[in-house]
């Protein structure tokens, strides 16, 4: 199988987690399913710290002279588009109605996801572009954030008064952004270093400044817990792809 069609068979798997979790928000008929999206966010947070940290930008700080500034555009490049464009955007459910019915805020807090999930797309690529084992480490970092991130999409919608159908449409429509950006960052294999560096800056942003502030205001100790159990769970991934022999 070839690197790209790898790649985009991951991307594809990425994109369907976000159509999953816009189902939740459709289907939703038992109130256990925010925590156990919570669960997600939190050993996901952890996980994309470890991976953006002690794989991600080493490999890019190795593979590209700009590095370091690039991690700093990809880290502002996702804070411009989410939270400076877009004036109401946070993960987890949306249940602030007031702000989005009769604006059109809805809209940038869409656009700001889909930037987002197109460059959750460019970092599985450009891992695999550089190893199946960084591949397979930034595919799961973002695997665990994708089915909650469908959920806040669809829950944007929901609230600003937009359709099931359209709800739905929205999470598809970051799902196929991911696709996008698997396709963009094979085209530019060229330049995987500097791809590579704005992920790490983008995994960074969207773990500790999209995800952590979610995990934080849930009452109790378990999701900050969780946090550090991504962190373990990283390490025992990459233990597990080493004996693989990957
Ligand atoms: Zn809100
Ligand atoms: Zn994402």
């Amino acid at each position: 199988m070839s690197g790209l069609s790898t790649s985009l068979l991951f991307g594809i798997a990425a994109a369907l987690a976000n159509v999953l979790g816009g189902l939740i928000v459709v289907g939703r008929r038992s109130p256990w399913e925010p925590r156990l999206l919570h669960g997600f966010i939190a050993v996901g947070a952890g996980f994309m710290l470890a991976a953006a940290l002690l794989r991600m930008g080493p490999e890019a700080m190795r593979l590209s002279s700009q590095g370091p500034l690039l991690v700093l555009v990809g880290y502002l490049v996702v804070h411009l588009f989410e939270h400076t464009i877009a004036s109401h955007f946070h993960f987890g459910e949306e249940t602030h109605s007031h702000v989005f019915i009769g604006s059109s805020v809805w809209a940038s807090a869409l656009a700001g996801l889909v930037v987002h999930s197109l460059f959750d797309g460019i970092s599985i690529a450009s891992g695999f572009l550089v190893s199946p084992t960084l591949g397979i480490l930034v595919f799961t970092a973002i695997i665990l954030h994708k089915m909650p991130e469908g959920f806040t999409i669809a829950s944007v919608m929901v609230a600003a008064g937009v359709s099931r159908i359209g709800a739905l449409g929205a999470a598809l429509g970051v799902g196929l952004a991911s696709v996008v950006g698997v396709l963009a960052a094979s085209v530019l294999a060229g330049h995987v270093g500097a791809a590579l560096a704005l992920s790490t800056g983008v995994t960074l942003y969207v773990a500790a400044s999209d995800l952590i502030p979610e995990v934080n205001k849930e009452e109790g100790t378990l999701m900050a817990v969780l946090v550090f159990a991504g962190v373990a769970f990283f390490y025992l991934t990459e233990g597990a792809l080493s004996t693989l022999g990957l």
